[in-house]
C-alpha cells in the first residue's frame, strides 16, 4: 500500500488484468481486486471514519492490535484491516511471464528451513490444500530471517512475523475458473509467484552487509 494510514485507497492492479493469463484470468483478476478488495478497503474505512484515534494508525498496527480495539470495532477491524492487508502482498506477489527463481539469500533460506524448492512447495501445498474453508497459506519469515510456512483462516495476518508470499484460499480467488478444484489453482499460483520480489524484500529485511 503506498498510504499507511486511513483513509485507505485501492492500489491499482499492478499489471493488465489479461496478464497472468493462463493461470489466472480476466474475469477472476476482475472480480477479486475490483470487487472482493475493493470491498475491503470501502469497509475498513467505513469502520474507521467516526475513529480519529485510530485513523492515524498504520494498518500494519490495525492487523496486529485489533483485539485492543472496543469490542463493536473489533472483529470488524480484524477482518477488514486484514482483508486489505492480504490482499495487497498476494496482487504484488504475484508477476506475469515465466517464472522467476529465489535470488541466492532467499534461496539458502530455502534450502536451509526446507531442504529445497520442491519441499517448500509441497508445504506451501499441503498448508493451501489443509486450511478448512476460507483463509490463507503463507510463506512467512521470523525475526532472524528463519522462514516458515503457515496458514490463517478468514483474513488473518502473520503480523508479527515478515510476510512473503500468499496465497489466497478463499472460493473467490479461484471459483470462476477452477470451481471446486483448489488444488489446479494452486499450481497456476506458484507458478506466477514473483520470486524477484520476494528476494528483495527478503534480502533488504534479512541480509546483512557484514556476512
Ligand atoms: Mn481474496
Amino acid at each position: 500500500m503506498d498510504q499507511t494510514c486511513y483513509p485507505f485507497t485501492l492500489p491499482p492492479l499492478p499489471y493488465a488484468y489479461d496478464a497472468l493469463l493462463p493461470g489466472l484470468d480476466e474475469r477472476t483478476l476482475h472480480f477479486h481486486h475490483d470487487k472482493h478488495f475493493a470491498a475491503y478497503v470501502e469497509n475498513l474505512n467505513k469502520l474507521l471514519e467516526d475513529q480519529p484515534a485510530l485513523q492515524a494508525w498504520p494498518l500494519e498496527r490495525l492487523c496486529r492490535d485489533w483485539a485492543c480495539l472496543p469490542e463493536h470495532l473489533r472483529q470488524g477491524v480484524r477482518n477488514n484491516a486484514g482483508g486489505v492487508y492480504n490482499h495487497d502482498l498476494y496482487f504484488r506477489t504475484l508477476r506475469p511471464g515465466l517464472a522467476a527463481t529465489p535470488a541466492p539469500a532467499l534461496q539458502e533460506a530455502i534450502d536451509r528451513d526446507f531442504g529445497g524448492m520442491e519441499a517448500l512447495k509441497a508445504a506451501m501445498k499441503a498448508a493451501a490444500m489443509g486450511q478448512f474453508g476460507s483463509g490463507w497459506a503463507w510463506l512467512a519469515a521470523d525475526g532472524q530471517g528463519g522462514l516458515l510456512v503457515v496458514k490463517t483462516p478468514n483474513q488473518d495476518t502473520v503480523l508479527p512475523l515478515c510476510p512473503l508470499l500468499c496465497c489466497d484460499v478463499w472460493e473467490h480467488a479461484y471459483y470462476l475458473q477452477y470451481q471446486n478444484r483448489r488444488a489446479d489453482y494452486f499450481e497456476a499460483w506458484w507458478r506466477l509467484a514473483d520470486w524477484t520480489g520476494v528476494s528483495q524484500v527478503y534480502g533488504r529485511r534479512f541480509s546483512h552487509p557484514f556476512f
